[in-house]
């Protein structure tokens, strides 16, 4: 952050005691520029024991596998934009409605806050992959060599436990927190889906253009 988005001064670094800590403030007219984290939503996408990837376009990660995700737009609900993100970049169209929260994520090194979701589809539908992306498949546990997967160490053991969750059919809301680029610190807590979801059935539906 260079110029004032009020009034195109500039803008420097300022310790703000009542807040005990520096902002960017604007030199010329003295508004605070606040960086506050951006929210990520997330779609585990999943048919039997397979979840729909993608393989990136554009850096960071070119070339390198990961689930739909994308920021989440002023105005969305965290639901509606994980379902955009995945008609987005796979073709698939998912009712917002129909998604199970799956986890929420910590990424505190790159100021972002995920959020990811599940479906589950009964049928593979056809993909068709958008502009983001080179490539959309349905994987199974080890379907893509782990050094194909973007950002595989900070990952931790997310992707490996929600395959096993395909498998046992338990599955659970974890809270983690993403490790460093050498794997690192990554942390995960486990909570027990135990009610049943108030969600009419009628409107579990997923739908394929
Ligand atoms: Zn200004």
């Amino acid at each position: 952050m260079k110029y004032c988005s009020q009034c195109g001064g500039l803008i420097g670094l300022q310790w703000i005691a009542e807040e005990g800590r520096a902002r960017f403030v604007c030199a010329n007219c003295g508004v605070r520029h606040y960086l506050n984290p951006t929210v990520i939503v997330c779609c585990m996408v999943h048919c039997g024991e397979e979840i729909l990837m993608c393989r990136r376009a554009h850096d960071p990660g070119r070339g390198q596998w990961l689930t739909p995700c994308g920021y989440l737009e002023s105005g969305e609900t965290l639901e509606q934009g994980a379902a955009r993100e995945t008609f987005e970049e796979t073709g698939v169209m998912i009712d917002p409605d129909a998604l199970d929260l799956c986890s929420v994520v910590n990424m505190t090194e790159i100021q972002q806050v995920g959020i990811v979701f599940r479906v589950e589809l009964a049928t593979k539908p056809a993909l068709r992959p958008g502009p983001e992306c080179l490539e959309a498949r349905f994987v199974g546990a080890g379907g893509i060599p782990e050094e194909q997967i973007a950002w595989r160490p900070s990952l931790g053991d997310g992707l490996p436990r929600f395959f096993e969750e395909l498998r046992s059919r338990a599955f659970t809301i974890q809270l983690a927190t993403l490790g460093r680029a050498n794997g690192s610190g990554f942390r995960s807590r486990g909570y027990r889906i135990t009610g049943a979801s108030e969600r009419p059935r009628s409107r579990r539906r997923t739908r394929n253009p």
